[in-house]
């Protein structure tokens, strides 16, 4: 049987990877010259770039999944957990977490009276929530809402504050405006903010303040690498450089599709590609499961202006701050109602990966990304990109008290039409549908198409959604959908062979 993956992000390379286990001869056809999608790398001037994802999370994810396919993670690249994780930079606080709770209790007591003390409680509910959607909700498959009114999903959700947002829950512990941002920042992560994304996917949290942040050892695109050398091992087939532009269908079933260099045939078809823009743009109106409407209705998450910037000389940040200027409730309005620009004071994400990996810059240079979440209306022009770089750059020069503007040696802005252009992604957005109650499991588009029986979904379109543990999830989940098992990799083929050391 012959399996066809069209895009050749995490969501696709990992299901490459689960066809291939399962015994289909697999073929991905990834448009860009580079596999990782929005997890590509790219180096310049000495500098190299992950050009999106650099919080790894959920570690047990990753592991699980190498192992589900016969390998095991570590014999692909190393971990190193982060001292400390990260900074939130507020008003009026430098917040430095680090990845032993009890050593947060100096900091967190001076943020909130008992700050601590409420902290390791909301630190509990956050890990009871995360163990039982690991455990019950993640890997399933879902269909529609009736899927989520099974038993089993009810009595795992029970007593998960289902209706409430994460700032509902967080507001239950916490009445301090720094506890509230430390607490909610990663809402931001599942393509929205803390009053929009549901209280469940505190779980985040947990990973984030139980287990840690690491650091994979060569960054994201090792981990990317890993991905592609396990498939190859289990013989898929890479063809980069290819766009698909249109498919085949016959019946219910699609026969083939095309690329703009050759046709690919196959009896099974994976989508990894930006769902609208397949929907949309590549099956033919009779064919698609969801309407315009549908669409136009969608909460999508932010899309992002990025700089990846080369500097000389070393600069006085961890790997990842946060920094927050003003209220930040004003820009995730200005987000939620997609205007065209961005509040003076706004909230944005610096990483300096070069302070764990030097290998990432010249010698005595530092490697910096700045992520600004904007709206998918931003206007970016030139010059408006460059204005609101240069503001996060005066802000870091406030807080670090160090010159930077003046030593950067590199820089590349990467926004909107980028995200467009090279991952055909829905109105530009970086994640695609946000994580809000409504685009929860069987709420978001179907992983399997309405309207042809050997079509399928993977990646952060679909369940269980944004970030690379879920889409290795959801490849996980395909695996269970096409051999009609409730969960993938069945027990009996977990124990077999590593093929890490057989080639
Ligand atoms: C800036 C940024 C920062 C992030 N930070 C984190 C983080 O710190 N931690 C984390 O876990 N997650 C993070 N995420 C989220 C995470 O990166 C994504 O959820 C995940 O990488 C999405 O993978 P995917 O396979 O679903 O989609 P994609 O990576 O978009 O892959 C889809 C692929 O399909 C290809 N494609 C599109 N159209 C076609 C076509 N017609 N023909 C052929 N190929 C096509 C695209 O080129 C792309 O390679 C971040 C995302 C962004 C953008």
């Amino acid at each position: 049987m012959r399996a066809v993956v069209v895009g050749g992000g995490f969501g696709g390379l990992a299901s490459a990877a689960v066809l291939a286990r399962m015994g289909f001869q697999v073929t991905v056809v990834e448009k860009n010259f580079a596999l990782g999608g929005r997890a590509r790398a790219f180096s310049e001037k000495g500098f190299t770039f992950d050009m999106g994802p650099s919080w790894y999370l959920m570690p047990e994810v990753f592991d699980r999944f190498f192992q589900a396919i016969g390998f095991r993670r570590e014999d692909f690249y190393g971990l190193r957990k982060l001292d400390p994780s990260f900074e939130v930079v507020t008003d009026s606080a430098r917040i430095k977490v680090k990845p032993d709770a009890g050593a947060n209790r100096a900091t967190l007591d001076s943020l909130e009276e008992g700050g601590y003390s409420k902290f390791m409680r909301y630190l509990r509910e956050c890990s009871e929530i995360y163990r039982k959607t690991m455990s019950s909700l993640l890997y399933r498959p879902y269909s529609g809402m009736r899927s989520m009114l099974s038993p089993s999903v009810l009595r795992a959700a029970l007593g998960m504050r289902l209706f409430s947002s994460m700032q509902e829950m967080n507001s239950s512990y916490f009445s301090s405006r720094e506890m509230l941002y430390l607490t909610g920042f990663s809402s931001v992560f599942l393509g929205g903010d803390p009053s929009s994304i549901p209280a469940v996917y505190s779980m985040v949290n947990a990973s984030i303040f139980g287990d840690g942040v690491f650091y994979p050892e060569g960054g994201f695109a090792s981990v990317v690498g890993a991905l592609a050398k396990a498939g190859q091992r289990l013989g898929v087939k890479f063809v980069t450089g290819e766009e698909i532009v249109g498919i085949r269908a016959s019946g219910s079933r699609v026969t083939a599709v095309e690329g703009d260099h050759e046709t690919y045939w196959g009896d099974l078809f994976v989508f990894n590609a930006d769902y609208h823009h397949v929907e949309q743009d590549l099956l033919e109106p009779g064919l698609r499961s969801y309407s315009d409407a549908y669409w136009a209705s969608r909460d999508v998450s932010p899309s992002a202006l990025i700089a990846y910037i080369g500097l000389s000389g070393k600069l006085g940040l961890n790997h990842h701050t946060i920094v927050i200027k003003g209220d930040w409730e004003e820009h995730f309005q200005s987000i939620r109602k997609r205007s065209s620009g961005i509040p003076e004071d706004f909230a944005f994400y610096a990483s300096a990966r070069s302070k764990s990996d030097p290998s990432v810059a010249p010698q005595g240079c530092e490697n910096l990304f700045l992520l600004i979440p904007v709206s998918v209306n931003f206007q970016e022009s030139d010059t408006n990109r460059e204005r609101t770089v240069q503001r996060a750059l005066e802000r870091l020069e406030e807080i670090t008290g160090e010159g930077i503007r003046q030593r950067i040696v590199y820089m590349k802005t990467y926004c909107r039409r980028d995200f467009e252009k090279d991952y055909n992604a829905f109105l530009g957005s970086a994640f695609g549908l946000s994580q809000t109650l409504g685009q929860t499991a069987g709420l978001r588009p179907a992983m399997r198409s309405r309207k042809l029986r050997n079509m399928f979904y993977a990646g952060q379109y679909t369940h269980p959604g944004i970030g690379v543990p879920m889409t290795l999830i959801s490849a996980q989940v395909l695996g269970s959908l096409i051999s009609g098992s409730s969960y993938w990799p069945s027990e009996a083929r977990l124990e077999d062979r590593n093929l890490a050391e057989t080639s």
